[in-house]
């Protein structure tokens, strides 16, 4: 078995949707406006990172996107996205924080754990370069809020930088935070993560993998007023046996087989 960090959170956040997703091949449908200006805005990252004009290739890869019919959040527009991406990679050359000195092999860089039983752990790292001078392990988001910064050290409790830490050995990490608002912004988000939570993470994906494996995938519900986590969870529509919601928002594959776990970009 292979393992990702998105499997794993699904997993955690409710094992009914992880065996939907993963086992019985259920995945939503790629039509959210903002996760594929996700993947197209990573790709102008890269760009921009090796010295290539980010701007164009953000109109490139979002170009293709233009006449497809994609579900916009209120206000949003193909437009307006391409603006804002455009104006944010402006305000990222202008800050100059981030470097990647060796682009060529320090972005989406591939990493695996062996974990016992012979499974793997894989994670793709969107970079390790510098910021403000200082070397750093860098994640990448797009997001249409700010990330909370208060209280102090709350980013140091992040689980997918835990897992890069873990997966990596590197204990600085940054977040560096796209926020597509009226006033585009970008936050630098920096913190430490010890050697004890990188132990316990790695606890916590051997003793997942292992409830995983016994076949253990009761529904962990979240029908609590105001976090429900149901409401937004794509698999609702099968446990609440409504094929309207079932064909609005998933597609059935072949099972877990490709590799499409992989995407980690959620706005
Ligand atoms: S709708 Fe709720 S119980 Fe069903 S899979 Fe999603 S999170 Fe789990």
């Amino acid at each position: 078995m292979q393992y990702s960090y998105t499997q794993l959170s699904q997993y955690l956040r409710c094992p009914r949707s992880y065996r939907y997703r993963y086992l019985d091949g259920w995945r939503e449908k790629d039509t959210r406006a903002a996760m594929v200006f996700g993947r197209c805005f990573e790709k102008a990252l890269a760009g921009y990172f090796s010295g290539e004009d980010s701007a164009a290739i953000l109109f490139k890869e979002w170009g293709a996107y233009r006449e497809v019919s994609l579900e916009y959040r209120k206000g949003d527009s193909w437009d307006r996205l391409v603006h804002g991406g455009v104006h944010l990679l402006h305000k990222l050359a202008q800050d100059d924080r981030v470097r990647v000195p060796h682009p060529e092999k320090d972005l989406q860089l591939k990493m695996i754990r062996s974990l016992s039983n012979g499974n793997e752990f894989i994670a793709y790292i969107d970079a390790i370069g510098e910021l403000d001078g200082q070397p750093y392990l860098i994640d990448w988001k797009t997001t249409t809020s700010r990330y909370a910064e208060e209280p102090a050290g709350l980013l140091s409790l992040d689980p997918q930088l835990i897992c890069y830490s873990w997966i990596s050995g590197i204990r600085d990490v940054a977040l560096v935070v796209f926020v597509r608002k009226h006033d585009p912004e970008i936050q630098y988000l920096k913190t430490s993560i010890t050697e004890e939570q990188q132990k316990q993470f790695g606890q916590l994906v051997d003793s997942t993998a292992i409830q995983i494996e016994s076949g253990q995938f009761l529904p962990h519900s979240g029908i609590r007023f105001p976090m429900n986590g149901c409401t937004s969870c794509s698999h609702l529509g099968l446990c609440l046996g409504s094929q309207h919601l079932i064909d609005s928002k998933l597609i059935r594959s072949a099972g877990a087989s490709d590799l499409d776990w992989l995407d980690q970009f959620e706005d």
